[in-house]
């Protein structure tokens, strides 16, 4: 939630474990979320999907007080080989954390093997990169779809494939690594359009990145995709869209590629039926470290023939809208 509160400021938007890979092991991470003045293009005009400026503090946060949430940070640290660091906008954006922040930070957590952190394209310049430590750093970038017209009309990234494309190269000349994130279902693509959108991302990304990372929309709140969602304009993509992506996706590079998709199993995230869900997202996590296409095989249900269904039908009304909510309304299916 945005708060101005002083008090407020002090403190770590969150903080929890997890486990992740780190040179082809399972690792403990630590993942610290630093309360920031938020993503730059969140306040000027926003991804289409994004809710992460409800997080930021619209009146600024000081040095003093980032330095009191990295003491917060550091008290949990115990010495897991992988800390993620986030700020629900740019890390190597200045405004949202000076570079006297970004040295203790790194120096902090200096024992762990990988550190890792997002920032837009823009941040990533030779001066920025100077400044890390390039046997540890891996970085983030949401490139969330290779094609253009879906950067602006879908998601209204502010920047195009050619900058994350310079980014990264940048960030791979520097010996360090790139995680991409990729977007599935942005607004108004049909589901199998999303499908296909996400397995040519994946094929295109794979050649600048050691890893990739699958994340379905999962409607958050006062977004453009919430107004959609409300009246029954957009559907967070099916599970079965997501195990299929990931699937068909590993096959086309050496690459890792996974998901930990957030809020999945809701309505607000990436769902099936309510009744394999559990299952499914299980199956997901699985293979997100095993990387074994086997853990996908096997999976079914009774709504698999209503999502293959329902990406025909999209297909055949050149449709985004939520087909399915819209049928079970008028004929009180569910
Ligand atoms: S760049 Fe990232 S943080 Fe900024 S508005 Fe877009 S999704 Fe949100
Ligand atoms: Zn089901």
């Amino acid at each position: 939630m945005r708060s101005d509160n002083p008090k407020d400021k002090d403190r770590l938007e969150a903080i929890w474990k997890e486990e992740d890979i780190v040179d082809g092991q399972r690792v403990r991470a630590l993942v610290v979320i630093f309360r920031t003045i938020g993503c730059w293009w969140s306040r000027k005009k926003g991804c289409l999907m994004c809710g992460y400026n409800q997080a930021a503090s619209e009146s600024g946060i000081g040095v003093e007080q980032l330095l009191k949430q990295l003491e917060a940070a550091k008290s949990k640290f115990q010495g897991e080989e992988m800390v993620k660091i986030y700020t629900s906008g740019s890390f190597l954006d200045e405004r949202e954390i000076p570079l006297a922040v970004r040295e203790r930070i790194l120096l902090e957590f200096s024992t762990c093997k990988r550190i890792l952190f997002e920032s837009r394209p823009e941040f990533v310049t030779e001066e920025s990169l100077s400044t890390l430590p390039a046997d540890k750093a891996e970085i983030a970038l949401g490139l969330e779809s290779a094609n253009d017209l879906v950067l602006r009309k879908c998601i209204n990234k502010g920047f195009d494939v050619t900058d994350y494309e310079r980014a990264a190269g940048l960030i791979k000349s520097k010996g360090m690594r790139v995680r991409t994130y990729l977007l599935l279902k942005p607004p108004y693509l049909t589901e199998g359009q999303a499908m296909k959108d996400t397995l040519t991302s994946v094929e295109f990304a794979s050649g600048l990145s050691d890893c990739i990372s699958i994340n379905p929309v999962n409607v958050q709140r006062d977004t453009m995709v919430e107004s959609l969602f409300r009246r029954g304009d957009y559907r967070p993509p099916w599970l079965w869209t997501l195990v299929e992506v990931l699937r068909q996706g590993r096959s086309k590079t050496d690459v890792r590629v996974f998901s930990s998709p957030s809020g999945a199993g809701t309505p607000r995230g990436a769902h099936n039926c309510g009744r394999c869900d559990a299952g499914v997202i299980a199956a997901i996590e699985r293979f997100a470290f095993s990387q074994d296409l086997k853990e996908l095989e096997d999976l079914d249900c009774e709504c698999k023939s209503r999502w293959r269904a329902q990406v025909e039908l999209q297909d055949a009304m050149r449709t985004s809208v939520d087909v399915d909510r819209h049928l079970a309304d008028d004929l009180g299916l569910d």
